[in-house]
Formats: structure tokens, C-alpha cells, sequence
């Protein structure tokens, strides 16, 4: 398996770093026990800073999703973003193929685009 070491503080290099090895990271409060899929300094519920580094669970449902008619450039345009629930945290990522609301989808890697990686999830299919 992979040697990433997982960093008590979560910052935005180490998360980006998991993320290229195909690890998801996120944090979990040890006071309300609020999961995030991101790294933030605090926590966004209850401001508490005892956050913990945790991996988040890699399949969940899509809660939300759009197609970005109008990419950046680099992107092609008509690809869909898509907030998925993995446990408690909400993640945001791309999906292949397509996805409606409510589907169940696996993380499947980081989609690079200059050197910055977003989680990308594939539908599962039943
Ligand atoms: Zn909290």
C-alpha cells in the first residue's frame, strides 16, 4: 500500500499531495464531530481547532450536481461536478459519464489540470 504519511494538521499541500496518490483526506472535529472533505484551519460548525486528519470513506451518494457548460480553458466544456457525501463530509469533485442526484459513485483518482488535482468519482453501476 501506499506510504503517505498523514499529517496532524491538514494543510492544503499535504491534501493535494494524498490526493495525486489517490488517498482522500479530510478532517473530522474532535469536539462536534463535523467532517469536511477539505482542509480548513477550523472547524466550520463550531470553530473548535482540535481537528483531526482523517481518510474519508470513498464511495457515497451525490447530493448535488452540474455540468460546467463553460470550461476553463484546459477543460473540456460539458463536464460535471457533483457533491457527493462520503460519510459525514460533503466532497467536491468531477464525475464521468452521467450522474443524477441521488446516485451512488466511487472516488477513482485526482484529476490533474496544472498541477492541481481535484477528486474525480465514477458512477458505480448497479
Ligand atoms: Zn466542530
Amino acid at each position: 500500500m501506499s506510504q503517505l504519511e498523514i499529517p496532524e494538521h491538514l494543510k492544503y499541500d499535504s491534501w493535494s499531495e494524498a490526493l495525486k496518490q489517490g488517498t482522500l483526506l479530510g478532517q473530522e472535529c474532535a469536539d462536534c464531530g463535523h467532517q469536511t472533505a477539505a482542509p480548513k484551519a477550523a472547524c466550520v460548525r463550531c470553530g473548535s481547532r482540535d481537528i483531526e486528519t482523517i481518510e474519508l470513506e470513498t464511495t457515497g451518494e451525490v447530493y448535488s450536481e452540474t455540468t460546467i457548460a463553460v470550461s476553463p480553458v484546459g477543460f473540456e466544456a460539458g463536464y460535471k461536478i457533483a457533491i457527493v457525501h462520503l460519510g459525514e463530509a460533503k466532497a467536491v469533485g468531477r464525475v464521468s459519464g452521467d450522474v443524477e442526484i441521488g446516485d451512488t459513485v466511487t472516488f477513482s483518482g485526482a484529476f490533474e489540470h496544472d498541477g492541481q488535482p481535484t477528486p474525480q468519482f465514477e458512477v458505480v453501476s448497479e
